[in-house]
């Protein structure tokens, strides 16, 4: 299951956050890293979290945007080279088939 990056930013325990990484809809609250307030939100839904960021803490809300904008690119990079290898094996398999197809 995928983790919300912002989860980063708060005390997410592994062992006891587990299960609303899977049960998303379902409200928990977390306690923030930069000023252990504790914030009400959801996995889908995770602008609360955002927001106190955003309000509170800027810096860290700005990295936490950076951060975000990188997993992006590197999701699109790794799509990217999952799409060139397929292509390059078609390509065997096509140089292959030549190659047969014209010794017979
Ligand atoms: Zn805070």
């Amino acid at each position: 299951m995928s983790k919300p990056i912002i989860l980063n930013y708060y005390e997410f325990d592994h062992n006891k956050h587990e299960k609303y990484l899977i049960s998303r809809r379902e409200t928990f609250k977390l306690k923030c890293n930069y000023c252990a307030k504790e914030i009400s939100a959801s996995v889908e839904v995770t602008s609360n979290w955002v927001t106190h960021l955003k309000t509170k803490h800027i810096e860290n809300y700005q990295k936490y945007e950076k951060e975000k904008k990188s997993y992006h690119i590197e999701t699109v990079k790794f799509c990217f080279s999952f799409y060139n290898t397929f292509l390059f094996l078609l390509y065997i398999i096509y140089i292959i088939y030549i190659t047969i197809k014209f010794k017979g």
